[in-house]
């Protein structure tokens, strides 16, 4: 075989050589089929090949792709901007666009810093969050991530921000009900700020609900509702990333409007421009931003490309998608018909632990037994053993860490494109059972 010059996720690792997409299929170029049952990285929320975008991104293209965000504004940034305060509906209004979600949470660290730095409270530095998390692959970004796969190999370089448990009731270790559980995790976070000290603390960051790091965990109802009262008491920021739950992937908009939350900065990235191009955004309120405007003016944390009108005006055609069709509203629906269909399958396989999930964001924990959830032996490798047939059987699903210390636990996401009927998801299903079965006999 030709050797590659490409650096793959597994070194020496074999990946399918991809024709095109179009919808909710992939296509590799020995003509094979995929379901992409993960849009991706959760990211593909409006499908494959749709020539509104492309037309969108040749129009721009054509005019300007790239000027510098300190010579030039442009009318894709600027309606962009516009697009997602009025898509956010409330005070959310201002966007700072970056190229990826680690940039975006990043960037969301040092805009908390420097709020409390503006109204010359510098020593509020530090960012609470969760033991199951993740915010981002760079040292920023990661310092706030529970992800302990992720941060082991660089731990010595990353900031020990504090952190509180996720509200992951699957697991609870107490014999309380889910509501009161919620209570007991946000009320963590309050005894976290008294014993650091609220004049310490910058912000709390927290997905809506948990992705990668717990593969789809919905915190049960009161709990961000919780939260946010106890950052307003405490005069902390609530940042919320909604890298992987925003633009309608849960059912809504925002996934904090689950609850009627309103954070104080929101990142989004992933399903913004739904992979057409690279970008992503830190948006702010108009509470975050006054000090800033009436002090320095300035946020030093931009990029070469931030704000270029290439991936603007292509993320501004993908909003405007998400919106024409509805999409949230038939992610709730979609996604609704999907966790019954696949709840009703942990009688068939004994090795679906749970399900769950908002929307067209769903987790599927494995477990070796269902009464006990005692998690499968190691050396099964589930998640991997999963995606490999997966990929076999022509659907795509996402890896999410899972069990209480985030390495024990397998767990698969699915999160097809907000745009799939309701005849592909049961095509999704016909092929996730293909793949069911086909893992219960390597079990056996
Ligand atoms: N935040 C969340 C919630 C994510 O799920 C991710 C990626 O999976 C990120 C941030 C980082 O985004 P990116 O991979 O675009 O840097």
């Amino acid at each position: 075989m030709k050797r590659s010059s490409l650096i793959k996720p597994v070194l020496g690792g074999v990946y399918p050589m991809i024709s095109h997409g179009k919808g909710i299929f992939l296509y590799d170029q020995t003509g094979k089929d995929y379901l992409d049952a993960s849009s991706g990285a959760v990211t593909a929320n409006i499908g494959h090949g749709v020539q509104k975008i492309n037309e969108a991104m040749l129009k721009q293209a054509s005019e300007v792709s790239y000027v510098y965000r300190s010579q030039f504004t442009s009318e894709a940034a600027e309606q962009l901007a516009d697009k997602i305060a009025s898509l956010t509906k409330g005070d959310l209004q201002y966007s700072f666009f970056v190229n990826s979600g680690s940039e975006a949470t990043e960037t969301a660290l040092k805009i908390a810093i420097q709020y409390w730095q503006e109204q010359n409270k510098p020593q509020k530095q530090k960012i609470i969050s969760r033991w199951m998390s993740y915010h981002g692959i760079t040292l920023g970004a990661l310092s706030m991530s529970g992800h302990p796969i992720r941060r082991e190999r660089f731990s010595t370089l990353l900031e020990s921000y504090p952190t509180i448990s996720p509200p992951y009731y699957y697991r609870c270790p107490y014999n309380v009900d889910d509501y009161t559980y919620g209570q007991m995790c946000a009320n963590e976070l309050e005894t976290a700020i008294r014993r650091i000290g609220a004049d310490q603390i910058a912000a709390f960051i927290a997905e809506p609900i948990i992705g990668a790091a717990g593969a789809a965990i919905v915190p049960p109802d009161g709990y961000w509702e919780r939260l946010k009262q106890i950052c307003v008491e405490h005069d902390i920021l609530f940042i919320a990333d909604e890298v992987m739950t925003g633009f309608g992937r849960t059912g809504k908009i925002l996934a904090s409007k689950h609850w009627g939350v309103e954070p104080d900065i929101v990142t989004f990235g992933k399903g913004m421009s739904g992979g057409y191009t690279p970008i992503a955004a830190t948006v702010m309120t108009d509470k975050v931003m006054e000090p800033i405007m009436k002090g320095s003016k300035l946020i030093i944390g931009g990029h070469t490309l931030s704000a270029n009108p290439l991936s603007c005006a292509v993320s501004l055609a993908v909003l405007n998608y998400i919106e024409k069709h509805n999409l949230a509203d038939r992610a709730a629906e979609t996604g609704a018909y999907l966790i019954k269909q696949l709840q009703a399958r942990q009688e068939r396989f004994s090795f679906i632990g749970d399900v769950r999930g908002k929307g067209l964001l769903i987790g599927i924990e494995f477990v070796q037994n269902q009464q006990t959830k005692e998690p499968l032996p190691k050396r099964i490798d589930a998640t991997n053993e999963i995606i490999k047939l997966g990929m076999q059987h022509g659907i795509i699903v996402y890896p999410a860490a899972a069990g209480l210390d985030g390495v024990t636990g397998a767990a698969i996401i699915i999160a097809p494109p907000l745009t799939i009927s309701l005849g592909e998801c049961d095509e999704l299903l016909s092929r996730l059972d293909q793949v069911f079965y086909a893992f219960r006999a390597k079990l056996a």
